[in-house]
């Protein structure tokens, strides 16, 4: 009888666990790790942040769902992998004495770790900005966003900020979203006029997103996510200040440099700034009880794989075979990482390097969508690794699709989303032989109400899914 374990319970480790628990959960032991006993669906955090919905109505238990998929789970935080011996020690969410978790398969699917710390005064812990990357941190975002709001209606300006935090930041996509809700949000509440709204980004112009980003054929002339979105803050009001890597933050202004290296300032009086992902605190102890750390992740904590590292990214940008297919680490071959706990072999958006030395990159994006796609390839490969000794299923990036329905309200009647869709997120010139490596009919913008219905169909199709219900397997990630 074989032991899977998965740690981490997002869109990557929970998809990969119900694949794993349908298909061998019965004949093996399949077993799922997480530091809280509900699933989060995290897009919606945004509506949270922003008061639009009710944060119970975004999360559901846990244990019903694997009970019945025929996965067990602890609930705790994992603190140490064993790689040599096969073990995860693991500090139950209760308290009490460390628990031991043998595996011959190993899944980690930790998320992101917020690293807050590396920019001086970002972030809720302690310092002067807000987060919507955690279902607590949305609920401090949206009442810190309502003092704002009873501010304006006593007749006061405020300068909301929104954007990211550190110049290697990423998810520019969930702070696009955010500042668009609020600027809907301060409309219905009719003191839109008494706030200024700045996007502030590390991005090399508005709509990177990271991926450098999407293009689409309208009749003869191609149009960019950049033209797009500026059109949109245009329409807004929404003024942007983007190629500037945050670099610390006080109670009133927001210390950044930007592309040519000069230093600035950004007063503000609500910021919402995504800070730098690393990968989580775990260490991973050799079998001499030495830190092997360096053997399974990269310096940021993100879990090597398959890929190609150390390309310079003339030589990264037009590969994609340098990305991941089976999300194997090299050394460990029974070890596995999915979604943002894998370490990418680079960035897609064009990185740069200012004349102090910062490095203003937008590091790769790994959304929802593709961390739900890597689940499911990791766990395929596992199950015919355990019932038949074969690993067939490969996909890299440069083979999947991401959409990104960025909403501007929920409502279903005067709600509206910015609709992009991108293919592949990796580019890949071979298929693809134009100057973006992407296929041009496929991507898409679009704005409108049907958006808003397809974000809200999206999260309702998602959330019957992942509680693993009659017909879960024929929703796609
Ligand atoms: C506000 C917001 C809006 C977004 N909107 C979209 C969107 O519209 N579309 C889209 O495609 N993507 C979106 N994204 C991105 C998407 O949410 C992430 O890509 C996705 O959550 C990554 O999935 P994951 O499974 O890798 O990590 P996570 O979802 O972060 O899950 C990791 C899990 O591991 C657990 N964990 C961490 N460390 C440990 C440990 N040591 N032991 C045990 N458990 C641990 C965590 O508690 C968590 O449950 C958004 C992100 C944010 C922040």
């Amino acid at each position: 009888m074989a032991k899977v374990v998965v740690i981490g319970s997002g869109f990557a480790g929970h998809t990969a666990a119900l694949y794993l628990g349908d298909a061998i959960g019965k004949a093996h032991e399949v077993t799922v790790i997480n530091k809280y006993d509900y699933f989060g669906y995290v897009p919606a955090w945004v509506w949270v942040g922003v008061g639009s919905m009710a944060p119970e109505k975004t999360i559901f238990d846990l244990e019903p769902v694997y009970d019945k998929m025929h996965v067990g789970f602890v609930h705790g935080a994992a603190t140490e992998v064993h790689p040599d011996d096969n073990f995860v020690m693991v500090d139950p969410a209760g308290g009490g004495e460390p628990i031991r978790v043998d595996y011959d398969f190993l899944v980690v699917a930790t998320g992101p770790r917020l690293d807050f710390e590396s920019t001086p005064g970002l972030g809720p812990h302690g310092g002067h900005t807000y987060s919507i990357c955690t279902l607590d941190h949305a609920v401090q975002a949206r009442d810190a966003y309502h003092e704002a709001i009873g501010r304006m209606e006593a007749g006061e300006h405020q300068r909301l900020v929104i954007g990211t935090g550190h110049p290697m930041a990423t998810c520019q996509g969930a702070a696009f979203e955010y500042i668009t809700n609020i600027h809907k949000d301060l409309v219905r509440r009719g003191v839109r006029d008494k706030a200024d709204l700045l996007w502030l980004s590390n991005e090399p112009a508005v709509g990177d997103f990271g991926v450098r980003g999407v293009h689409v054929k309208q009749g003869d002339r191609i149009m960019g996510s950049d033209e797009f979105l500026l059109a949109l803050f245009d329409d807004y009001g929404i003024d942007s200040a983007v190629q500037r890597g945050v670099q610390s933050i006080d109670e009133s202004v927001i210390h950044w440099e930007n592309y040519e290296g000069e230093y600035g300032e950004t007063p503000y009086d609500f910021a919402m700034l995504v800070p730098r992902f690393l990968g989580v605190q775990m260490k991973f102890i050799g079998e001499d009880g030495t830190d092997i750390s360096e053997k399974v992740t990269n310096p940021g904590g993100l879990i090597l794989v398959d890929a190609q590292y150390g390309l310079p990214y003339e030589k990264l940008k037009d590969n994609p075979d340098a990305w991941p297919g089976r999300y194997q680490n090299p050394t460990y071959r029974n070890l596995f990482a999915a979604g943002i706990a894998f370490a990418p072999p680079g960035p897609i958006s064009v990185p740069h390097t200012t004349p102090n030395g910062t490095s203003i990159t937008a590091v790769a994006p790994r959304t929802g969508m593709i961390s739900g796609i890597i689940g499911r390839i990791v766990a395929k490969n596992l199950i015919d690794m355990v019932e038949h000794g074969r690993m067939p299923h490969e996909e890299r990036m440069s083979h999947m699709a991401a959409a990104c329905i960025a909403s501007m309200g929920d409502s279903l009647w005067d709600g509206s989303a910015a609709t992009i869709i991108m293919y592949p997120v990796v580019p890949d010139p071979n298929r693809y032989p134009n100057e973006f490596g992407r296929d041009l009919f496929v991507s898409e913008m679009e704005m409108g109400l049907a958006g808003a219905w397809m974000k809200r169909m999206i999260q309702t199709t998602f959330m019957y899914k992942l509680k693993g219900k009659p017909g879960w397997k024929i929703i796609p990630e």
